[in-house]
């Protein structure tokens, strides 16, 4: 990468995939803006200026359907989600700095603008096109009115994209066996003439683009077939009344009956949205020319410089793997075509799925943002979950069981409890900060957690920011246990006096590090410090600084999630899948063979990874001896399991899929470096390898001794 490291001397902006005002939040969308507002967060963390904004995506034939389905105007019927958005975001802890909406006059005239541009600079061509039309309705079809069979995977589609299939965008005219939506009939194919972006114009330079492009390795690779092929030109407007009006000029007859596709309008929300910031604080405090245009209007064109690199724009995009092609192919062409900056990074996720399945919303198998907030969580629990839960790519499970236990293993076993623990003994004891400084090794340990933190946000790795405070948290949990200082104060008060010293600088460190992801709990443990101010307010290396010598008693910051409350929860989402099944049979059942088919498996990593990484994983042969439930939990085990020169404790997530009396002798594949981790007070030293959901043990076929490598 030929990009400076942040913190640079330009703003940065972060963007979110805009949300579809056409119904209520879940976990799924949430996830996308928990992770924008986290890396948002971290990006300020480590000193570099930065807006986070968003809006909702107001335009396009879903909306306009639903909207004269319930016989209101298209406007108001998005206005009343994008209102509920703009609500439900900080009651999650995403704070945008600005959060517009596609159809508010500051993106209709950038839009225009954008266009006009593409028209002057000769990028914009008239092409008469086949587009379905309903005779019966007497109306042309656009996307969303048009299903039909996808042209490239043989999946069936919707008019504009591939989402069952191969997730491809599709232009007007391809999709094959067309039916209305409207009417059900077949459609007919009839002649009609549309604008379209030449992005052919823009091959050679998307070529370049993808090479410097920095995030996720998904939003590299996934386009690169799309752009070494052929480029197909980008219909840009469309046959509907509802949308921004196609800016043609005076000579450019026809054009004025159609409005711009909803994918030419959305992006450049990302624009709008940081100019309404800028207008608002001020250019001197946030200018977001500096972002978008300075250095893209020299840069104009279709050519590129590789000079150019290292004053590129700070542009950071976070959104949902289905939509890389819009944010990775087209939406570069449009702003070079308009002489703008390209993104600096694309961060592309993994889908939320729930209970093991994937998240469905005509099933209602979904765990909807009202319905968490009702159940009385802390946002800040939400985020940490699906946060740390895995890697930016990687899909992620919701299940209520899950976040219990994540909840109470890793928020209130680990960080919660170091924090009260220390701060409750050096209250006591000392009344605050004993006066003495930093042990050394402690010292060097946060100066490590400092370091990891930079590192995630230069890598864009969000779960490694997610594991920096609780990693630490759990070094300080360790330390204490190591060294007791519940014993040592009579005997040895010196000793105690550092050890709990220590364990105060560690609990600032973790409030300073834990910051972007747990913003609210990380301002209480800042006030339980005795620290002045606002903790999203410090630079890093106050995780190094010494706190207030006095503070008050500390409180508990999470508090355990009773089985009752989680059992309600599920009993809740399992009730309401029956009856969304009852009602509608036969679509739930074609549900169950497309995740057979496709969703249910886990895409493959695009990230390599080399031998010698692999020769870093110890996995062994091992027999189980002992299957024990855990009493407290739904679903974990605690096994011995032998692998020839040791018997391990590993508590595995068998409970409910395996007999524990039919576990002893199964011989299975150990991985015995994993990090040791305690799972309701019970040690897991080494993990288990099992196969899906149904946690299918691997096994070997033929007698390989205890204790034998796998490689
Ligand atoms: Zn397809």
């Amino acid at each position: 990468m030929s990009h400076e490291e942040f913190p640079t001397d330009r703003p940065a902006v972060v963007t979110c995939g805009l949300p579809y005002a056409n119904g209520d939040l879940h976990v799924g969308h949430l996830r996308t803006y928990v992770q924008g507002d986290a890396y948002a967060r971290a990006l300020r963390r480590v000193g570099q200026q930065t807006a986070f904004v968003c809006g909702s995506d107001m335009h396009g034939t879903p909306i306009a359907v639903n909207a004269a389905e319930e016989g209101v105007d298209p406007e108001a019927f998005a206005l009343e989600y994008h209102e509920q958005y703009a609500e439900t975001f900080p009651k999650f802890n995403v704070e945008f700095d600005n959060y517009g909406h596609t159809h508010d006059e500051t993106n209709t005239e950038l839009t225009k603008e954008f266009v006009r541009s593409w028209i002057d600079e000769d990028h914009v061509v008239e092409k008469e096109i086949q587009v379905a039309y309903d005779p019966d309705a007497d109306q042309w079809l656009p996307d969303r009115l048009v299903e039909g069979t996808c042209p490239y995977c043989g999946e069936d589609a919707r008019g504009d994209e591939c989402d069952e299939g191969c997730q491809r965008h599709l232009e007007p005219g391809e999709i094959e066996d067309p039916t209305s939506t409207i009417t059900g009939n077949p459609a007919e194919y009839r002649e009609r003439e549309h604008r379209f972006l030449r992005l052919s114009d823009f091959q050679e330079y998307l070529q370049g683009f993808i090479d410097r492009l920095e995030g996720s390795d998904n939003a590299r690779n996934q386009p690169r077939e799309w752009i070494e092929g052929e480029l197909e030109d980008l219909c840009i407007t469309r046959d509907l009344d509802w949308g921004i009006d196609y800016p043609g000029d005076e000579d450019d007859e026809g054009g004025e009956d159609l409005v711009l596709y909803v994918w030419v309008d959305a992006p450049i929300e990302y624009v709008a949205s940081t100019k309404q910031y800028s207008e608002r604080v001020g250019k001197d405090e946030y200018d977001w020319e500096q972002v978008w245009k300075v250095g893209g209007e020299e840069r104009h064109g279709t050519e590129w410089d590789d000079d150019w690199d290292d004053e590129a724009a700070e542009i950071v995009h976070v959104i949902g793997r289905d939509i890389i092609q819009h944010h990775a192919v087209f939406w570069p062409a449009m702003l070079r075509g308009a002489g703008y900056n390209e993104p600096r990074a694309i961060l592309a996720s993994g889908f939320v799925g729930i209970d093991g399945k994937s998240l469905s919303t005509s099933r209602n198998r979904a765990v909807w943002a009202e319905e968490y907030l009702d159940a009385g969580f802390h946002p800040d629990l939400f985020r940490y979950y699906i946060l740390s839960g895995s890697g930016l790519e990687s899909d992620v499970d919701f299940s209520w069981d899950r976040f219990a236990e994540r909840v109470d293993g890793e928020l209130v076993g680990n960080l919660g409890n170091f924090l009260y623990r220390s701060l409750l003994f050096a209250y006591r004891n000392y009344g605050g900060t004993p006066d003495v400084a930093t042990s050394d090794d402690v010292e060097a340990r946060i100066e490590d957690a400092v370091d990891e933190f930079e590192t995630a946000v230069r890598e864009y790795d969000l779960r490694g920011l997610a594991d920096v405070a609780v990693d630490l948290a759990d070094y300080g949990n360790e330390y204490i246990q190591a060294n007791e200082p519940w014993n040592l104060v009579d005997d040895d008060p010196e000793r105690a006096e550092q050890v709990i010293r220590d364990c105060v600088q560690l609990s600032k460190a973790v409030a300073v590090l834990a910051q972007p992801v747990l913003p609210e709990k990380a301002e209480r443990v800042w006030g339980q410090l005795g620290e002045q101010g606002s903790v999203a307010d410090v630079p890093l290396e106050t995780a190094l600084e010494r706190p207030p010598a006095e503070f008050d008693e500390p409180t508990e910051l999470f508090s355990q999630i009773e089985d009752e409350h989680v059992e309600a929860l599920n009993d809740q989402l399992r009730k309401r899948v029956e009856a969304a099944g009852e009602d509608d049979e036969s679509e739930a059942d074609t549900d169950e063979d497309d995740e057979g088919d496709g969703m249910d498996v886990e895409p493959l990593a695009d990230g390599r990874i080399s031998f010698e990484e692999f020769q870093d994983v110890d996995m062994r042969v091992g027999e189980i001896r002992e299957a024990d439930p855990i009493e407290d939990s739904d679903n974990l085990m605690v096994l011995e399991v032998d692998i020839g020169v040791e018997t391990r404790q590993v508590v595995a997530g068998l409970q409910g899929l395996h007999d524990p009396d039919d576990l002893p002798g199964t011989r299975v594949v150990l991985l015995a470096n994993m990090e040791k981790t305690e799972l309701f007070g019970r040690e897991s030293n080494g993990m288990v390898l099992a196969a899906g959901e149904d946690a299918d043990l691997l096994t070997t076929h033929e007698d390989a001794p205890l204790g034998t490598k796998i490689r």
